[in-house]
């Protein structure tokens, strides 16, 4: 695990400081990050009635591929959206996923919402459309104050943390660091990370269906490679996630022409003859671990704390489950969201049930993309065990569902 230094010695800086801004200028939370976790942490604090400052570049800036993704939301991620008062205006954009059929060799598990008793298993959702219906909640929001840009420096005092951009300073109790696997925030608070390498890349891409989907998503298993299509809001449209063999943009570029084709009949033809819509992102696949997830008046959410391979579409839903965490929390702390206690419960309660989920995931990764014949036959085995066992079935869904 990288050491990160510190811009400063906190100790240091730790002395009293009187400034102009302290006392009630100082923001209970400042959030940064221009993503979707940034976005949604802003709108919490603010629903729960405490201002927040929110730093980030515009998305239309990104140049990271982010803007091709589609997330498919669990449904206590989509409670969320819903309290928020986002939901309405995606909900009709949105493409409800009542089945999931999974594949490997000649074996074929179902996993069905209706199974356990669910309305659906995932809703999903273009990065666009979540994005654009999160920035206008904001803009109608007072309490937020959007400030396009990144802070050029952080100042960590004992009961405030200083954030300098341009000539501005600004003062907040706590900054929450949700600005990406590539964290800032992160750096700048000395925590520790690592990450495991799945030297894999993952290819998405947006095909045009010959079939509807009818809201089934797909995934298949083999060669070790995992290919899911994850169906949208047009019932012809599916979104490909496709971890495979690492792709430079060269190769990339080259695997554009050929690319329906070869999904068409590596997916037996499932949802008819697929024709690619727009261009290929590829996206290098890692685990994504942090030794703590707090700091001195510094919390880390969403890619900033943690990533994972996305072949269960945990992603996002990590993040707003590390809100969700947070939200109960600031409950009780809404003057001094940064202070250690609450930090601290933070903490406690959040990282093992990170750890767990993040090796568990690991661990279906490792088994999944297995080539050996032994191990490909034990696949089967155990699919088709799942496939005549309700209650496993009925477990799995509940996997499905999403991190808890
Ligand atoms: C191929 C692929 C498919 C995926 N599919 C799914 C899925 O189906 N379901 C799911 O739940 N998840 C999925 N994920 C995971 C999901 O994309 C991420 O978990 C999620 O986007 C993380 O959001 P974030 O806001 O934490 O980070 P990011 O999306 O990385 O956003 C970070 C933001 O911070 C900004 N920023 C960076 N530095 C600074 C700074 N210094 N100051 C201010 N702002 C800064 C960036 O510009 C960016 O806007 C997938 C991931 C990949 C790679």
């Amino acid at each position: 695990m990288p050491a990160r230094a510190l811009s400063g010695d906190p100790l240091e800086s730790m002395s009293p400081l009187t400034s102009p801004q302290s006392g009630s200028s100082v923001f209970p939370a400042a959030v940064v990050g221009g993503g979707v976790m940034g976005a949604l942490s802003a709108l919490t604090a603010a629903q729960l009635g405490m201002r927040a400052l929110w730093f980030g570049p515009p998305e239309s800036d990104r140049i990271d591929g982010a803007q091709a993704r589609n997330y498919a939301l669990s449904p206590s991620s989509v409670d969320l959206l819903k309290r928020l008062g986002v939901w309405p205006s995606l909900e009709a954009l949105s493409c409800k996923v009542t089945r999931m059929e999974v594949f490997s060799g000649s074996t074929r598990v179902d996993l069905t919402a209706s199974d356990s008793g669910s309305e659906f298993l995932a809703s999903m959702v273009t990065h666009g459309h979540l994005i654009s219906a999160l920035e206008q909640a904001v803009q109608f929001c007072a309490p937020i104050t959007r400030i396009e840009g990144r802070p050029s420096s952080l100042s960590f005092f004992a009961d405030r943390v200083q954030l300098s951009f341009g000539e501005s300073v600004f003062e907040a109790r706590l900054v929450l660091g949700a600005d990406g696997a590539r964290s800032w925030v992160r750096n700048q608070a000395g925590l520790l990370w690592g990450q495991r390498d799945y030297e894999q890349s993952a290819i998405v891409a947006t095909f045009r269906t010959e079939f509807p989907h009818g809201g089934v998503a797909a995934q298949w298993f083999d060669d070790g490679d995992i290919l899911a299509l994850l169906p949208l809001a047009d019932p012809h449209r599916v979104s490909m996630v496709w971890s495979r063999s690492p792709m430079d943009s060269n190769a990339l570029a080259l695997a554009a022409d050929g690319m329906a084709q070869q999904v068409t009949d590596r997916t037996s033809r499932r949802f008819g003859c697929l024709e690619l819509e727009g261009t290929l992102t590829a996206a290098p696949l890692r685990m994504l671990l942090t030794d703590q997830l707090t700091a001195m008046r510094v919390a880390l959410v969403g890619d900033a704390a943690h990533t994972v391979h996305p072949l269960a579409g945990y992603g996002l839903n990590l993040g707003i489950q590390d809100l969700l965490c947070l939200e109960s929390i600031w409950k009780h702390h809404r003057a001094d969201p940064g202070s250690r206690v609450a930090l601290q419960a933070f903490g406690k309660q959040r990282a093992p049930q990170l750890k767990r989920i993040q090796w568990g995931l690991d661990l279906l990764q490792r088994s999944v993309v297995q080539t050996h014949p032994t191990w490909q036959r034990a696949r089967e085995i155990g699919m088709r065990v799942v496939a005549h066992t309700g209650l496993l079935r009925q477990l799995l869904i509940k996997q499905a569902l999403g991190p808890h």
